[in-house]
């Protein structure tokens, strides 16, 4: 087990809990600290040996409007433009009472994050952002904060520990059965249960149900995400949504690699292009990079390539993984060449056909001739594509990876979760991944950190509220 210093472990599991959180990822973290804050004896479950789930191993990035990172950077960005552009990407698929509720709240969870120390990098535009609105943050020691605070309100945290029932009498969750590390199992009765399980990116099982579509797709996120929350909640009736928007995100190395981190970069964001084993552009690269996954995964053999030149590559980040290209040319994971006729020889596409496609987008670029595939931006609305012609150039084999699964259980603003028929489950709130409804058939880059911690803060407030009706 990875223990941090100054974090509330506590070995014995307590006999009881006002609030029992299941999961310590970003939506869990904030819902223990709103609960805590809210004066309940709030307790978290995690299953595995470390904190964090998905969230310490996404890019970090938050969407949020309006912040002063924002304003700082001259970017005029505000919540009604956020809501326009998270229902267009979602294909007016969404949840629009969840959607006006991340909206509603968005500011002023991120001012309490950074009421509680959370530092945000260098904004930058990414998928489905018609401006810059990703915030960069460090996510481990974002939980590291929020864990911290709530351990001093006096929040629990039990490690090694797995919520496997929801105990459901007469309408209500009234607590959990939980397996310790030793293999015993538990009952740990709550006024109020959150489920922040996260997704089930790690299920095998959950995506050959819900989306036979990512078969050949790799896989990455958090060891505990395997849908359980999910599952628990389905177990009592719980309705569910979005199922068929599972989708994968463009980006990764092609195969596993030693120094991938589950990321992948976005090059197109910043002026690739994107080719398939025939050499040939498939997709607006602009598109939201779940869009870009799907046709991706449709290309003969999988194996897509980033190619880019120098000018490009000048652009990148080491503060944020999508775009931290010079980092990965550190590690050896770009490919090199002087021209793109040698790029292409060594990428091993058929003779000529790299050539003609690099040839042939800079010269509509030049001339202002349509795109064949429809590209007019860099990133979503944002930023012009320019010529590829400044060597060295560069290719990134690179593949689609399952990062999140987006769909979940249905809630209300209260972030309640709901039967099939739409009535509260009592005693019984969710958030973070594990929710569906928000983002509907697409996706804007930033919105599962940003959902995480919103509907988490939110949930932790609710649930704080539930009156008890155990005997302390
Ligand atoms: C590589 C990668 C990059 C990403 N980049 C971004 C990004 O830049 N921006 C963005 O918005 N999103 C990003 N995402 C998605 C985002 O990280 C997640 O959607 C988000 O962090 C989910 O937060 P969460 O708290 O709901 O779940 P998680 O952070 O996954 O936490 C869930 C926790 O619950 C625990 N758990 C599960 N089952 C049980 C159980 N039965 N009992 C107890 N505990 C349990 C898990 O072990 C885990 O620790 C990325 C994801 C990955 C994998």
């Amino acid at each position: 087990m990875t223990r941090i210093a100054g974090l509330p472990y506590e070995d014995d599991l307590p006999e009881r809990a006002g609030v029992l959180v299941l999961g310590s990822g970003l939506a869990g973290c904030a819902a223990l600290l709103a609960a805590a804050e809210a004066g309940r004896y709030a307790v978290m479950l995690e299953k595995t040996g470390s904190i964090g789930g998905s969230t310490v191993l996404s890019a970090g990035l938050s969407a949020f409007a309006g912040t002063d990172e924002q304003r700082a950077h001259g970017i005029a960005d505000s919540t009604e433009l956020l809501r326009r552009d998270l229902l267009d990407v979602g294909g007016h698929r969404n949840d629009v009472a969840l959607v006006d509720l991340y909206c509603a709240h968005q500011l002023e969870t991120y001012r309490w994050l950074r009421s509680h120390g959370v530092v945000y990098g260098e904004i930058h535009a990414a998928s489905g952002q018609s401006v810059p609105r990703s915030h960069p943050t460090d996510t481990t020691a974002m939980l590291v904060r929020l864990l911290t605070a709530a351990g001093k309100l006096g929040a629990r945290l039990v490690m090694e520990t797995t919520a496997q029932r929801l105990v459901y009498e007469d309408g209500r969750v009234t607590g959990v059965d939980v397996c310790l590390h030793s293999g015993e199992r538990r009952r740990v009765p709550a006024d109020a249960v959150v489920l922040a399980t996260g997704g089930f990116a790690r299920s095998d099982e959950l995506l050959a149900t819900f989306a036979p579509q990512m078969e050949h797709a790799l896989r990455a996120g958090g060891a505990g995400c395997q849908g359980d929350g999910l599952k628990m909640a389905m177990a009592i009736g719980a309705g569910i949504r979005d199922t068929p928007y599972i989708k994968g995100t463009y980006g990764i190395y092609a195969e596993p690699h030693p120094h991938e981190d589950g990321t992948g970069i976005l090059a197109v964001y910043k002026g690739a292009i994107a080719v398939n084993g025939a050499g040939r552009r498939f997709v607006d690269e602009s598109r939201n990079y779940k869009e870009i996954g799907d046709v991706a995964l449709r290309q003969p053999g999988g194996t897509t390539w980033q190619v880019f030149d120098s000018a490009v590559l000048a652009q990148s980040s080491d503060d944020v993984p999508i775009y931290a290209f010079a980092e990965r040319d550190r590690a050896g994971m770009l490919v090199h060449a002087g021209s793109v006729e040698e790029l292409e020889r060594k990428l091993a596409l058929p003779s000529g056909s790299l050539q003609t496609t690099v040839k042939e987008y800079n010269r509509r670029i030049a001339e202002g001739e349509p795109d064949p595939v429809g590209r007019e931006f860099l990133c979503g609305g944002f930023g012009r594509p320019f010529p590829l012609d400044t060597p060295p150039f560069y290719a990134q084999p690179t593949g689609t990876v399952v990062l999140a699964t987006y769909c979940g259980v249905t809630v209300d603003t209260e972030l309640r979760v709901l039967d099939w028929w739409g009535e509260p489950i009592g005693h019984l709130f969710a958030a973070g991944e594990v929710v569906g409804g928000f983002h509907g058939s697409g996706y804007m880059t930033g919105t599962s950190i940003g959902k995480a911690a919103i509907f988490g803060r939110l949930s932790g407030t609710h649930a704080a509220a539930v009156e008890s009706e155990l005997t302390w």
